[in-house]
């Protein structure tokens, strides 16, 4: 291991912010001692995603009496994945650790982040021992989710990993060189490569507030992690095609022999509507999926940034 690491490394803590107000304050009295434990300087990047409940106005009380809590204010909600790259676009640390608000990401693994980096890994994720927070339904729909994921795709994304992680800074610019605008960041942590390690911990439950992340979100998500970084889906239905026409083929074929042997018979009605309906419903799903991947080439192509900063407090060149 041979990567030199700062004596006084600089940190960012990388914190997306949606209606997260009544946890704030536990947030900050929970991390500020461990930081300045840990390391001189710091600075804690809170990205407020839109927030409708006041998050901004804590945020300012904390900026205000702190000069290490910085505020990336974004013009709307853009999504967790959104408010993440924007804060690590405007991250200066030469580590730098995405954390959620809610405190079930525990900060005192910040220090064995640290100590595995110093030995030299360029990333250090956390993964989750036990998700006892999460339902039993949650649990099983990740797994799934997990598997399917590392089935079809190359990049090999560890099980019960989150956002959670130190990353050097070499592998944040990795990040930020790639264009795409739909950000499946657990992927692309992924795909970067680099020296990569995992550390266990334990996921707490929620410290206030509740979850945003609705299952139909969690469905949405997972399709976007899938499509952006699989082309199986699509390539499926070549092989579903030929092994219909296969079938179709040897079908025709029966029909052939039983014809000259027993002659011809009428009815059929039945077998053609089913089989009429099946490839009508075979050739709509193989569509829809052709759409989600054009949708998504559509939404690349036009080229919006990934999100837009309202205004920002603390970071170099604001007010
Ligand atoms: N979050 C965000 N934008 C959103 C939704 C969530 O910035 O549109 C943030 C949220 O404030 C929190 C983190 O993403 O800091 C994780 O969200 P949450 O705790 O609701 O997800 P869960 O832990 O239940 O998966
Ligand atoms: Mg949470």
């Amino acid at each position: 291991m041979t990567q030199e690491r700062p004596a006084e490394p600089m940190l960012s803590i990388v914190v997306p912010m949606y209606n997260e107000a009544p946890v704030i304050d536990a947030f900050f009295a929970r991390v500020l001692p461990i930081l300045a434990g840990l390391v001189r300087d710091y600075e804690i990047l809170c990205v407020n995603d839109g927030s409708g409940d006041g998050t901004l106005e804590v945020l300012l009380a904390h900026h205000e009496c702190n000069p290490h809590v910085k505020i990336i204010d974004l013009a709307r909600n853009f999504g967790k994945e959104q408010a993440l790259t924007a804060g690590l676009d405007a991250a200066r640390g030469d580590a730098v650790i995405p954390m959620d608000a809610d405190l079930q990401d525990p900060p005192e693994l910040i220090a064995t982040f640290l100590a595995k980096w110093r030995e030299g890994f360029d990333v250090v994720y956390g993964v989750r021992e036990s998700r006892d927070s999460d339902s039993l339904a949650k649990r099983s729909t990740a797994r799934m989710f997990y598997r399917l994921f590392n089935r079809l795709t190359e990049v090999r994304i560890p099980e019960n990993t989150g956002d959670f992680r130190l990353m050097d800074r070499r592998v944040v610019a990795a990040l930020r060189r790639l264009p795409e605008r739909n950000r499946f960041m657990k992927g692309l942590f992924s795909w970067v490569g680099f020296r990569q390690v995992g550390v266990p911990y334990r996921r707490e439950p929620r410290a206030a507030g509740q979850t945003k992340w609705s299952y139909w979100r969690l469905w949405n998500f997972a399709l976007d992690g899938i499509t952006s970084f699989s082309t199986v889906p699509l390539r499926l239905w070549s092989y579903a095609g030929a092994a219909v026409a296969l079938f179709a083929f040897l079908y025709a074929a029966f029909l052939v022999v039983r014809t000259i042997v027993s002659g011809v018979d009428v009815p059929g009605y039945a077998s053609l509507m089913v089989v009429i309906l099946f490839l009508g419903g075979v050739q709509l799903i193989s569509l829809g999926v052709i759409g989600e991947y054009l949708g998504r080439l559509y939404r690349e192509a036009k080229g919006r940034p990934t999100y837009l900063v309202g205004r920002t407090y603390g970071l170099d060149g604001d007010e």
